[in-house]
């Protein structure tokens, strides 16, 4: 198992990576059968997160999709007809390798907006040679997606700009668009149309999470809900069939959170969507598990609206323990938090946390995953129901085992810092991770006149604060003598994992500069917590100095002590500015320390990882399932197996593969 592959491909600044699910083989049949059906409602709803992301981006991937799969002159579709009608009309080899490598990186960062950056990307062929190519695919039988009466050359015409023009819908969502300018109209998202943040004053939204906010020509404001009969019906139909199909199968747990699910995909009410979290928190024991709906809110620049994802999982038995220790230490770790008591939660509700091995992601979340989940996301449902919390255990996997040792070294300062990260890395960063999820998120309470809604006055600034927050606990505690009372950290290697994991976080501020390659701004959340985080232990403490060697720039953590310190510092600094919603000193903190950066550094940091070949982010090939069927057409078993192919998983997803039947 050690030697196979990992690391598929290099397609630009990406790494695309196999994920294994390992302990599929090992569960009961009905947990597979009740698997196959989660894993069908997960990739029907992939679609709608295309949707929301950029409104053009289905008829983009249909397009790129159609020129592929017709790009050798024949076409699936034509394959075995009369010699003539295979006219040799083929695709110029550079110009389909172009098509290729943007097709794979829009299927990455699903549509043309980096997924880092939100900034737009256009493919490496000029638009004449591209557009021949969608001709020739044409002739060979390819099927685009013209409007009634429009001709291909008219399509093409049309599309010309999104696929070619950086200045056409630049960003895909700008929480810092500038002076003057507002946050919802910089964003080409799809989740508003014809919207700005003036126009939300006085109107209150009954489907907050799941609509897109559309402003008529009227002026009046209407909101498109996502439910069966609404926006999203087709997909949502499926999606719906799928769980039914699958609560046959379920513990009486899931299946109660299953059928609150399938409830609130109909009416989209939200009291409908919390009875389903709270239905969601109260499984606990399911060894199979899923997360299906409109959930985590990066892509809203308001961060509001939820853009739909799902996983499918099951629970790694041999890595829980350890994080089970922490969710039944909760209310230790709260009580323990550095910041005003006040703000500490009194009763701490189970937080239920569990290694998992990812079966097949979607949406939001796949082919580009978060290493940890914290659900449901609604303040009040955590503070009366609790969390629950998975970290992703084959994920962590399959990124150490497609790490270059290169890419550690050459940003530490010495050889020993280098090995400790080796040796140490992966541990304490899972472990952080957990912390992160697990003690962090699930924490702390707000002012009662938030109403459970620090989102509303924090706005824009949300997201990053709230992941500054969680990631601080994680270096908070990784430090405490505690977590060796708990055998969660060994007495005699502490105080190398703990230096393991701050020059790790030091480092990674620097190094996550390669992400931004152009414009001077941070936009991503996680990103621009982590900015903000080392460069204001930078700024006010003694813990990272900033060093330069041979004209490269390192960030080297020099005490432990006061990395610790300062980081307990700035938790309950944090902790303040959530609890009582300072939208300004939010602002304040990230725009000082977290939203801008020197270019001259990012390209110094570029120019060293493009000299050693390291990628900027990773995608996940998923794992495949199939149903093996009885004589009646029962599933009687169900297969697992790793494509270990990029551009064929997207194509079965999509229906294109001359063998697949689109069974989503
Ligand atoms: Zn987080």
């Amino acid at each position: 198992m050690t030697d196979r592959p990992y690391l598929l491909e290099r397609v630009g600044e990406a790494a695309v990576v196999q994920l294994y699910a390992d302990g599929f083989e090992a569960l009961p049949l009905n947990d597979k059968i009740l698997t196959w059906h989660l894993y069908q409602a997960a990739i029907a709803g992939r679609d709608i997160y295309y949707d929301q992301r950029y409104a053009r981006n289905l008829e983009m991937r249909e397009v790129l999709e159609e020129i592929l799969t017709h790009a050798d002159g024949v076409g699936a579709a034509a394959q075995g007809g009369p010699y003539e009608s295979r006219a040799r009309d083929t695709v110029d080899p550079a110009t389909l390798g172009e098509i290729t490598n943007y097709t794979k990186l829009f299927w990455l960062n699903i549509g043309p907006y980096n997924n880092l950056t939100a900034r737009k990307f256009v493919p490496g062929c000029d638009a004449a040679s591209f557009r021949d190519a969608a001709l020739a695919a044409a002739r060979a039988g390819a099927k685009f997606p013209s409007r009634p009466g429009e001709t291909v050359a008219q399509l093409l015409d049309r599309l010309e700009p999104l696929f070619f023009d950086l200045s056409v819908d630049p960003l895909c969502t700008s929480k810092t668009p500038g002076a003057g300018r507002d946050i919802l109209e910089a964003s080409a998202n799809n989740l508003y149309r014809d919207v700005s943040m003036a126009d939300l004053e006085g109107f209150v939204e009954r489907y907050p999470i799941n609509s897109r906010l559309v402003k008529r020509a009227d002026g009046r404001m209407e909101e498109e809900v996502y439910r069966v009969g609404g926006m999203y019906d087709r997909e949502i139909r499926r999606i719906v069939s799928h769980l039914q199909d699958a609560v046959a199968f379920a513990t009486p747990a899931m299946a109660r959170a299953l059928e609150a699910l399938i409830r609130s995909y109909r009416t989209g009410e939200t009291g409908d969507r919390e009875a389903y979290d709270v239905a969601w928190v109260e499984d606990r024991d399911s060894a199979v598990d899923t997360i299906n709906g409109f959930v985590e809110v990066y892509l809203d620049a308001r961060g509001i609206k939820g853009a739909w994802e799902a996983l499918v999982y099951h629970v790694n038995p041999g890595k829980t323990a350890a994080i089970t220790t922490l969710a039944r230490e909760a209310q230790w770790f709260e009580d323990h938090m550095p910041w005003d008591p006040s703000w500490r939660k009194p009763g701490v509700k189970g937080v239920t946390a569990k290694a998992i091995d990812v079966v097949v992601e979607a949406g939001d979340c796949g082919p580009v995953t978060p290493v940890g989940i914290n659900l449901p996301n609604d303040q009040l449902i955590r503070e009366r129901h609790g969390s629950k919390s998975v970290s992703l255990s084959n994920v962590h996997e399959a990124y150490e085992k497609s790490t270059p040792p290169a890419f550690r070294r050459e940003f530490a300062w010495t050889p020993e810092e280098a090995e400790r990260a080796e040796r140490w890395g992966a541990f304490a960063s899972e472990l952080t991770t957990s912390m992160h999820e697990v003690i962090g998120h699930g924490s702390g309470r707000v002012d009662d006149r938030l109403n459970g809604n620090p989102q509303l006055v924090l706005k824009e600034q949300y997201s990053a604060l709230e992941e500054a927050r969680a990631d601080l606990v994680g270096l908070y505690f990784i430090a405490d003598p505690r977590l060796v009372e708990l055998g969660l950290l060994p007495a005699d290697n502490r105080d190398e994992i703990v230096a393991a994991e701050y020059e790790a976080y030091a480092r990674n501020a620097l190094v996550q500069l390669r992400r931004v390659r152009e414009g001077t701004q941070i936009e991503e959340d996680h990103m621009r917590n982590r900015q903000m985080v080392v460069r204001w232990l930078i700024a006010n403490t003694s813990a990272i100095e900033v060093r330069r060697r041979e004209g490269k720039t390192f960030y080297v953590m020099v005490d432990a002590t006061a990395f610790r310190e300062g980081v307990g510092r700035l938790l309950r600094e944090v902790q303040h500015i959530k609890s009582t919603g300072d939208y300004q000193a939010a602002r304040a903190l990230f725009e000082t320390y977290g939203v801008n950066f020197d270019p001259a550094l990012r390209d110094e940091v570029v120019a060293r990882v493009d000299a050693l070949n390291l990628p900027s982010y990773t995608g996940f090939v998923m794992p495949r399932l199939e149903p093996i069927l009885d004589e009646v057409g029962e599933v009687r078993d169900v297969a697992i197996s790793y494509p270990l192919d990029f551009a064929a998983q997207m194509l079965e997803y999509s229906g294109k593969l001359p063998a697949s039947n689109r069974v989503w």
